[in-house]
């Protein structure tokens, strides 16, 4: 061997049993290498959670240095690399730590000269400089709780694990070690670093590994324990640690320790674990709040209704999807800009501007369409902090416009009601005036309004009490085969004119109810025209088409729409001139329906309207249960 070999040796064997600095050895054993091997460059890589770092350099590190080292890991040894263009060679030892590859020692320079042989001796110096991390004994105050700190600087689970790892191999040298964490049933590993998956899932399956690895206090197991054995290569010792934090445990924290710690650096590893414990816990914590605002937001956002969530200073924290197109608020720009002059409605803003809570109607939209009911509500931290106000808008167009309409109905009836009494009235007041004197004539007039009158008036009250039983519960159907022709034909009288064909039209309905549909068709008609009414038949294949033709005012097309609904009354003034209730369209389209048939209008201002509606020949086709 030579003697410059030796020399080296000796020297960094002088350094490690001399406890010296690990970075000072690693870089005396690699300067030894560089000379030994007669090479120009070297560095000595090692395996940090599955990336190689350089742990020691001699100045620039050309890439097939670094290269040949990453081979001479895969592949455990010793592996010379050649760069054609550059005519550069290299040559690299993997490090191992006991039986586990940990590193590699790789040294540059003119491929011709370069001696492998000394290399490996070097790669076990190495070996030892590595193993010979800082313990917990050796490491001073600050370097302890800066790495205290460094574990805590983050709330992300993942990251906090990586840390603790990264630190507890800072501090007492841990080549590696993993963490359970309480899971649904028992333990699972959440972490683990240094150590390979089925060593870990093997050492998992011995019966001691439950006892050793949640034990109440620190526990520290030589490597010939049955578990640690399996888990690392029969050099390292462990110890496993619970991870307790304000009374609950967290977890346990297992390391893999070149060395049995002493009873300083047990104490050193039991508040390095109460201060992981801590650290989980408040990752844990931000998670649940992390979780508890997704939820929250998704709450906010899956309404339909619009909400605007506001801070103590009147800025936007949360504005949902239906809020932001009703306010045009870019969603996720908005946060954080102040609400006045966003919302685009004075009342509004001044209505979040104030200090008590508050609701307030508005129209908004473009147009000003819609009505909402906005109703703001201040929000309180436990002890009575503010929080800012939530804004929720309720869209009440269509109740609003329910409420007029019954509103209009209401009038509406007691004026039909009032007519007809008022006639009643003044007749039967005229008959107890009169007596037995009044004259053959003036009776039969007399009787003839009353009569007219009296069935005027139960006609409506029939409409309403229909119109009420409908909505509760669908009315039974009567089917009876008829000749249509032959019904229609007792219409025919006054001004309606019956237009069908001679022949016989057999069909199968309800009699009473398509009456009640005809009567109601022929009342508006007649109220609404001095001409003649024209019903005719259209006799189709399945269908039967009943068409009643007058040559009123006509119906605005954009009436039409509406003009089947319950309560429509197209003239809805006060001051109609024909009266009416607004349920007699409504209940014809529930009584055709009913039937299996449709009905609609046609008509032209000025010209006339055609009220038709279907009836199938067969009667309705059962409903399918
Ligand atoms: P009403 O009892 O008020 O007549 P309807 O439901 O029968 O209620 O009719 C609703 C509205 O449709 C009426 O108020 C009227 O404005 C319009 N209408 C119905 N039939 C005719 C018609 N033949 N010609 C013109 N307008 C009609």
């Amino acid at each position: 061997m030579q003697e410059g070999v030796v020399q080296y040796l000796a020297q960094v064997l002088r350094g490690l049993s001399g406890g010296a600095e690990p970075v000072r050895l690693l870089s005396d054993t690699l300067a030894g290498a560089v000379a030994a091997a007669s090479g120009r460059h070297g560095i000595i890589v090692g395996m940090m959670d599955g990336a190689l770092s350089v742990v020691a350099a001699t100045g620039t590190t050309p890439r097939l240095v670094m290269e040949t080292a990453q081979a001479s890991i895969t592949e455990g040894r010793l592996t010379r690399g050649r760069d054609q263009a550059t005519g550069s060679g290299a040559i690299a030892a993997p490090v191992r730590v006991g039986q586990r590859i940990v590193g590699a020692i790789a040294v540059g320079g003119d491929p011709l000269r370069l001696d492998g042989a000394p290399l490996p001796l070097f790669a076990d110096a190495a070996g030892l400089a590595l193993a010979r991390r800082p313990s917990a004994g050796q490491c001073s105050v600050e370097e302890f709780s800066e790495s205290l700190v460094h574990v805590a600087t983050d709330l992300d689970q993942a990251t906090v694990m990586t840390r603790i790892f990264e630190a507890a191999g800072r501090l007492f040298g841990a080549l590696g070690g993993f963490c359970v964490v309480p899971a649904a049933e028992g333990w699972r590993v959440a972490h683990y670093q240094g150590i390979t998956a089925a060593n870990l899932r093997a050492a998992a399956q011995h019966p001691d590994f439950r006892a050793f690895v949640a034990s109440a206090n620190l526990r520290v197991e030589p490597p010939n324990h049955p578990v640690v054995a399996g888990l690392a290569t029969g050099t390292e010792t462990a110890v496993s640690v619970p991870l307790v934090a304000a009374g609950r445990r967290h977890g346990f924290l297992v390391l893999l320790l070149c060395e049995s710690p002493s009873p300083a650096a047990q104490s050193a590893l039991r508040a390095f674990a109460d201060h992981a414990a801590m650290t989980l816990r408040s990752s844990e914590l931000a998670q649940r709040l992390r979780d508890h605002e997704q939820r929250l937001a998704a709450v906010v956002h899956s309404s339909p209704n619009p909400v605007v969530l506001l801070d103590d200073r009147g800025q936007f924290v949360l504005v949902n999807g239906a809020a932001a197109e009703l306010f045009h608020l870019p969603e996720a720009f908005a946060v954080g800009q102040p609400v006045a002059g966003r919302l685009g409605h004075e009342a509004l803003e001044r209505l979040v501007a104030e200090e008590g809570e508050g609701q307030l109607e508005v129209a908004l939209g473009t147009p000003p369409d819609r009505l909402y009911l906005a109703v703001t509500r201040r929000m309180r931290a436990g002890g009575g902090r503010d929080l800012g106000r939530i804004l929720v808008l309720q869209d009440v167009t269509k109740e609003r416009e329910t409420d007029k309409l019954k509103n209009d109905f209401v009038s509406v009836i007691g004026h039909e009601l009032r007519t007809p009494l008022t006639v009643v009235k003044g007749y039967v007041k005229m008959l107890a005036r009169r007596g037995v004197g009044i004259d053959e004539a003036s009776l039969d007039s007399v009787v003839t309004a009353l009569s007219t009158n009296t069935a005027r008036l139960e006609r409506l009250i029939e409409d309403l009490l229909f119109v009420s039983a409908i909505e509760s519960r669908r009315p039974t159907l009567d089917l009876q085969p008829v000749d249509i022709g032959q019904v229609l034909d007792e219409f025919g009288e006054g001004r309606v004119v019956v237009k069908r064909p001679r022949r016989p039209i057999a069909v199968q309905l309800d009699r009473q109810k398509l009456d009640q549909i005809l009567h109601h068709l022929l009342d508006n008609a007649l109220k609404y025209t001095d001409g003649e009414i024209v019903i005719n038949v259209v006799d189709g294949d399945e269908d039967l088409e009943i068409q009643v033709d007058d040559s009123g005012p006509g119906i605005y097309s954009g009436d039409l729409p509406n003009l089947f609904e319950r309560f429509r009354q197209l003239d809805g003034s006060s001051t109609r001139v024909h009266g009416g209730t607004g349920l007699g369209l409504y209940i014809c389209r529930r009584l055709v329906e009913l039937q299996g048939g449709r009905i609609w209008c046609e008509s032209r201002l000025g010209v006339g309207s055609r009220f038709a509606f279907t009836l199938p020949k067969d009667g309705p086709v059962p409903a399918r249960t």
